[in-house]
């Protein structure tokens, strides 16, 4: 599928979980998930030069996380506020006026889905999800870009879907986990039966 033409207006991207903590070297690490990464800012760059919004969701977990192995959870502790854990990838270069949603920052409530993020502004984090916010401005249509395939992906789509949001994954911006070898597999094909479309992205167009 060429992306040449492809109308970006009513669109906006969301770029999910993209942290150090998720990349080879992270605490949590996604087995290659910083090749994405090239694709990713091509994402960025195209949907920021259009005039689209943007948005960052991001994992930012208190030290004693409910999701965490020390807390009879199922995951070694990532993305604590205030470590390099939870920063972005380095080379991610973020438009200023991207919108960022954090995630999973109550101590004892866990959150895959972006849709569970609420607003950053002005360094604070608003009552404002990422739902309302989209209807807000007018949004039909989700691009979904990140980390993990299997884990955050998986619920951002499902939600968005769920929300009624024409709902795009791309799929050569994404990267599974795979705790189990097609867990990968199985959550592409549980987003298509729900509804998801898929599209490659094809980093000289536009
Ligand atoms: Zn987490």
């Amino acid at each position: 599928m060429t992306m040449t033409h492809v109308d970006l207006s009513d669109s906006a991207l969301i770029v999910v979980d993209f942290q150090n903590d998720f990349c080879p070297g992270g605490a949590l690490a996604v087995p290659h998930g910083d090749h994405i990464y090239p694709v990713v800012q091509n994402l960025i760059d195209r949907f920021h030069n259009a005039g689209c919004l943007t948005v960052f969701t991001r994992d930012y977990h208190p030290p004693h996380h409910i999701s965490f192995v020390s807390q009879g959870g199922p995951w070694p502790p990532h993305c604590v506020q205030g470590t390099p854990g939870f920063e972005f990838f380095p080379q991610l270069k973020i438009p200023p006026d991207a919108s960022h949603f954090f995630k999973g920052f109550q101590e004892h409530v866990d959150a895959y889905s972006g849709f569970e993020g609420h607003l950053v502004a002005d360094g604070h984090i608003t009552q404002l999800s990422l739902a309302p916010w989209l209807r807000q401005h007018d949004i039909q249509t989700v691009y979904i870009a990140g980390l993990a395939t299997d884990y955050c992906v998986r619920a951002t789509t499902l939600d968005a879907i769920q929300a009624n949001f024409e709902t795009i994954v791309v799929i050569n911006a994404i990267k599974g986990v795979n705790v189990h070898p097609r867990d990968s597999e199985n959550a592409l094909d549980e987003m298509k039966t729900q509804g998801a479309h898929f599209i490659e992205w094809a980093e000289d167009d536009g």
